[in-house]
C-alpha cells in the first residue's frame, strides 16, 4: 500500500485505520477523500469527511493513545503519513509549558469526545493523565510565581576537614516557603523544573544568591582556600550560554572563582559526553572547580573521573551511613577515597551524622565531611547568629 515515496495508497472502501489500532501515524490527504466513523449499537456513524489537504488522526498521534474512531477511503485515496517519531522530535524542540498545555487540551477533547460517543469508554487512566497534566502545570506556575514573589532561599550546610574539624566551605542548598504549604522539599519541585526548563532560571537564581552571600558566610571559615558549592543540574549543562551567565554573575558580585565550587552529577556525561566535556573544561577555565556529587549511585564509570576534570569526588549518603555494619558500603566508600587520590583529587563525604562515622572515615584517609554531625542546611542569617557554628562537635 506504500508507493515510492512513503505515501501510502488505499482503495475505496479499504480501511485506513480502525477503533482500538495503535496511534502512531498522523495523515496528510494528498487525494481522495475519506470518512470518519464510529460503530454504535443503531450501526455505524459517521463522525466528518475529509478530503485533499485535510489532517486526520493527529490526536492518537500526540497523546499516544489507541484510535477511538475508524476511518476508511470512500475513493482512491493517497496519504502522507507523519510518524510519532517526527512529532515528538518537534515537540521536545517546544516551550515545555506548551507541550503540558497541549497535552491538557488534547486530554480534555479525547474525553468530552469518548464520553459523546460512548459514556463507558472515559477511562480512569485518561482522567489521571489529566490530573497529572494539571498538577503539574499548577506546580510549574507556582516556581515561577515564587521566583517572582522571593519565596525561594539559599540554605548553606557546612564542609568541615575530618582531621581538624574546621569549616572549609559551605553548600548552597534551595529550599522553598511556600506562602501556603509552608517549607516544600527541593525534591518535591526541582524534578519538575528540570522538565520544564524553570531549572536554569532558578539554577542561576542559586548561583548569584551564593555569590552574593558568600563575602558574609566566608568570614565563618578560616581555611586558607575556602569555597561555596552551587548545585548545577544536567539541563544547565546544554547550552554554552552557561558559561556567560556563570562568568556574568562571577564579574556582577566580585565573586573570586577558585572559591566557587560547582557540584554535578554523571547524568550529565552519559547523557551529552562531548558538550558536557566542552563546557566543563571552560567552566574550569573560568577559574572555578568541579565536584562529582551523589558518586557511587549513578553510573559511576571510570572514565568520567578521567576525561573531566573534576577536582572532588563526593561519596553519596547511601554508602556513608551504613559504612560501619555493611561490608559492601565499607568497600566502596574505601575503594572510592583510594580512587580519587590516585586521581589527584579531594573527598567529601556526605550525610555524616556521628561521631563513629566520622572518625572511621577519617582512619580510611577521607579529606572532608558533610553532614547533620557538623552542622544542618541553616540560613545565613542563622549561620551569622553569634556562636552559630560553634556547637558543632569536634
Ligand atoms: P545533594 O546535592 O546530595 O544535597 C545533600 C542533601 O543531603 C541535602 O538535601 C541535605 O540537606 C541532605 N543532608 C545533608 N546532610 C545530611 C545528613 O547527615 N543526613 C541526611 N539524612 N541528609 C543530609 P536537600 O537540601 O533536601 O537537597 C536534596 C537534593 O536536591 C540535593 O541533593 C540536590 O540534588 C538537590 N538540590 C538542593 N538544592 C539545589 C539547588 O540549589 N540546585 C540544584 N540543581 N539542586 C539542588
Ligand atoms: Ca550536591
Ligand atoms: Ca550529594
Amino acid at each position: 500500500m506504500f508507493d515510492e515515496l512513503g505515501r501510502v495508497v488505499v482503495g475505496a472502501g479499504e480501511l485506513i485505520f480502525n477503533v482500538g489500532d495503535a496511534g502512531d501515524c498522523a495523515y496528510l490527504i494528498e487525494s481522495g477523500r475519506i470518512e470518519i466513523f464510529v460503530r454504535t449499537a443503531e450501526g455505524e456513524r459517521t463522525l466528518s469527511r475529509m478530503g485533499k489537504g485535510d489532517l486526520f488522526g493527529e490526536v492518537a498521534l500526540i497523546d499516544c493513545q489507541p484510535r477511538t474512531a475508524a476511518v476508511r477511503a470512500e475513493e482512491q485515496t493517497v496519504l502522507i503519513p507523519i510518524s510519532r517519531k517526527l512529532v515528538n522530535a518537534l515537540l521536545e524542540k517546544s516551550d515545555p509549558i506548551l507541550r503540558h498545555l497541549l497535552m491538557t487540551v488534547l486530554e480534555r477533547f479525547r474525553s468530552t469526545r469518548a464520553e459523546s460517543l460512548a459514556p463507558a469508554a472515559s477511562s480512569a487512566a485518561s482522567n489521571q493523565l489529566r490530573g497529572e497534566a494539571t498538577q503539574k502545570l499548577a506546580l510549574a506556575h507556582s516556581i515561577t510565581r515564587a521566583l517572582e514573589h522571593n519565596e525561594f532561599e539559599m540554605y548553606y550546610q557546612p564542609i568541615c576537614s575530618l582531621s581538624g574539624g574546621e569549616v572549609v566551605g559551605f553548600e548552597a542548598l534551595i529550599r522553598w516557603n511556600h506562602p501556603t504549604d509552608g517549607f516544600v522539599s527541593p525534591m518535591d519541585f526541582l524534578w519538575l523544573a528540570e522538565q520544564t526548563g524553570q531549572i536554569c532560571e532558578l539554577g542561576l537564581w542559586t548561583l548569584a544568591r551564593a555569590c552574593n552571600d558568600w563575602p558574609e558566610l566566608r568570614t565563618l571559615t578560616r581555611c586558607a582556600t575556602p569555597f561555596v558549592s552551587v548545585n548545577l543540574s544536567p539541563s544547565q549543562l546544554v547550552s554554552e550560554q552557561l558559561l556567560d551567565d556563570v562568568n556574568g554573575i562571577l564579574l556582577r558580585y566580585g565573586m573570586p572563582p577558585q572559591e566557587l565550587k560547582l557540584e554535578l552529577t554523571e547524568t550529565v556525561m552519559v547523557e551529552r559526553p562531548e558538550l558536557a566535556q566542552k563546557i566543563l573544561e571552560r567552566l574550569t577555565g573560568l577559574g572555578s572547580s568541579l565536584a562529582l556529587d551523589d558518586y557511587g549511585t549513578g553510573h559511576s564509570g571510570l572514565e568520567h573521573l578521567q576525561r573531566y576534570p573534576v577536582a572532588t569526588l563526593k561519596i553519596d549518603r547511601a554508602f556513608i551511613a551504613p559504612m560501619l555494619t555493611d561490608a559492601h558500603s565499607a568497600t566502596i566508600v574505601r575503594s572510592s577515597i583510594e580512587l580519587a587520590h590516585t586521581l589527584g583529587m579531594s573527598v567529601v563525604a556526605e550525610g555524616i551524622e556521628d561521631a563513629e562515622v566520622s572518625v572511621g572515615l577519617q582512619a580510611l584517609g577521607c579529606d572532608f565531611g558533610q553532614g547533620w554531625y557538623f552542622g544542618k542546611p541553616a540560613s545565613k542569617r542563622a549561620l551569622l547568629l553569634p556562636a552559630a557554628l560553634d556547637t558543632r562537635p569536634r
